[in-house]
């Protein structure tokens, strides 16, 4: 605060404009605009010049990331976004389990609601409004200012600037992570495979949580698993790029989706099956593998995971032959920072702090939430931080 009694302006620095950097960044510049936080300058570097690389097909905003995206953008931009993505597959729905089997979230609940899947583009595009946002600069690191506090924040140019907080939302390869905390300095980029197969397996004795919709389970061993029971009835088309409710603009998009993906496995003389997909570690020969390996391979896995019975039985004996079908995806393995390690004038959020595995579609909404939660702390920049709460 100066003498005069003008405050000095809070400087907030985001080190990456990926989701979470943008959304943190989009929070704080609204509250600043309605006037609910003390003088505030926030300021995002993100080392890209353009978003070229982008992926072709929408991604799939959870539950949590919804009731991120009401908390961080006004109601007219909420409003923007939902006109811009669809909705979710409403021949189904997720469930997501805990290997427990207790349930996180299913689509088929949250039916009609919006975004569920957004272009990434789109929803950058949006969070990205009003945001100071300087690309082409890379931060090599930071280091505490011996007077005052501060931190100051190193680019790849030799130039820097300082800071009274850095907020880290450099994604999964974060310089800063790697700096703060050399012992979780990498977050794997691992090669996994995707196998797919039918069951004919009678759908009461699964351990299904949603009888109709798509049920996912995350075992502990770093395999995930989608069931879909289905029961014969015709699966409604998915929009089409023609289709003005289709979220993907060319046919190339709608080869490269998951929704795809099921509808292609309903295809086929079984009226009633379970269609199964599970992601599973990759590892030296797997291309060699035969339909028996692999039934053995993934029962392997479901008892040493202890999974419940009736799924073990389940790939032993009702795997509908010529049905299986393996391939290769590129993600990451579930790592995180542990939590409170990350205090202090430097803040890592999104996937800088917590890897997520590649089921699910969840990094992106996880990422909105910890900005939802990070900017909820800075209702007043100037004293110490506060946890989220109501009143603040
Ligand atoms: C193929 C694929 C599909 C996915 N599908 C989904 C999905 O359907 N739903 C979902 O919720 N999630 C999905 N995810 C996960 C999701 O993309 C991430 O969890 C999310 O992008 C994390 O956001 P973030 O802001 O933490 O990081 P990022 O989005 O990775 O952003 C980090 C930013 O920091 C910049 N940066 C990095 N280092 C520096 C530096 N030193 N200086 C300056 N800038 C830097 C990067 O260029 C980048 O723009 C998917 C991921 C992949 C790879």
């Amino acid at each position: 605060m100066s003498s005069t009694g003008e405050q000095t302006p809070f400087k907030i620095v985001v080190v990456g404009g990926g989701i979470g950097g943008l959304a943190v960044a989009h929070a704080l510049e609204r509250a600043k605009a309605e006037g609910r936080v003390d003088p505030l300058e926030v300021k995002v570097y993100e080392k890209r010049s353009d978003e070229s690389s982008f992926q072709r097909y929408p991604i799939h905003i959870a539950p949590d990331g919804r009731s991120a995206l009401s908390a961080l953008l006004s109601p007219s931009e909420l409003d923007d976004l939902r006109q811009r993505s669809s909705h979710g597959i409403t021949h189904g729905g997720i469930v997501l389990h805990t290997p427990q089997f207790s349930s996180l979230f299913s689509i088929r609940r949250y039916e009609g609601e919006t975004p569920q899947f957004v272009h990434r583009w789109v929803l950058k595009g949006v969070v990205e409004q009003g945001v100071d946002l300087c690309r082409d600069k890379r931060v090599v690191r930071v280091r505490e200012v011996d007077d005052g506090g501060k931190i100051e924040v190193v680019f790849d140019d030799a130039t820097h600037e300082q800071a009274d907080l850095v907020i880290g939302a450099d994604g999964l390869g974060s310089t800063l992570r790697a700096q703060l905390y050399p012992e979780y300095a990498r977050f794997d980029i691992l090669p996994y495979i995707v196998v797919q197969s039918k069951l004919s397996t009678p759908h009461a004795s699964l351990p299904l949580l949603d009888p109709q919709g798509i049920n996912m389970a995350l075992g502990y061993k770093g395999y995930s698993l989608l069931l879909v029971p289905f029961s014969g009835e015709p699966l409604p088309p998915y929009p089409g790029p023609d289709d003005s409710n289709s979220p993907f603009s060319d046919p190339e998009e709608i080869r490269h989706s998951d929704i795809t993906t099921i509808q292609k496995a309903l295809d086929g003389p079984t009226p009633e099956y379970v269609f199964a997909n599970i992601t599973v570690p990759a590892f030296a020969g797997w291309e060699d593998l035969t339909e028996t390996a692999w039934i053995e391979h993934i029962t392997r896995l479901l008892r040493s995971d202890n999974a419940h019975s009736g799924l073990i039985r389940a790939f032993e004996g009702d795997v509908i032959p010529g049905t299986v079908g393996a391939w290769q995806i590129v993600s990451c393995g579930e790592r995180r920072v542990p939590y409170g390690a990350c205090g202090g004038r430097v803040v890592l959020i999104g996937d800088a702090a917590h890897a997520m595995p590649p089921q699910g579609g969840v990094g992106g909404s996880t990422a909105l939430k910890d900005a939802e939660n990070l900017a909820a702390t800075i209702p007043d920049p100037c004293s110490d931080f506060y946890p989220p709460s109501t009143e603040k």
